[in-house]
């Protein structure tokens, strides 16, 4: 990948925000936040917040599963697991939820590995 400045230099690294190519020499800069083009890129990475998005993303996944839970027992408490409203949004909640957590959890045990 070249510089997308640079045609004629090799890119170090690409853009954390617009994922644009970077050269060594001029382009790559980085305040801490990873790297960025420019000033405007260097806003959008103060903005983002990673690990807010990451918290969110676990308080989502756990309440997905105790919402599809209660749905569960609700459908087979009035209706005796019989293909009923409760008891399909339940297992799709419970469903996607573990899926969610999943991800989360082989994300976390492949972020390690790729440190090293
Ligand atoms: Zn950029
Ligand atoms: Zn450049």
């Amino acid at each position: 990948m070249k510089c997308h400045r640079h045609r004629e230099h090799d890119a170090v690294g690409v853009c954390a925000a617009c994922g644009k190519g970077l050269c060594a020499e001029t382009c790559a800069h980085d305040g801490g936040l990873g790297l960025h083009c420019d000033t405007l890129c260097e806003q959008r990475l103060r903005q983002r917040e990673p690990r807010g998005d990451a918290s969110v993303g676990a308080v989502w996944s756990v309440l997905l599963v105790v919402l599809g839970g209660a749905l569960l027992y609700y459908g087979y408490r009035y209706s005796e697991w019989s293909m009923s409203v409760p008891n399909l949004l339940g297992m799709l909640f419970l469903w996607y939820g573990v899926v969610l957590l999943l991800q989360r959890a082989a994300a976390r045990a492949s972020g390690p590995a790729q440190n090293n």
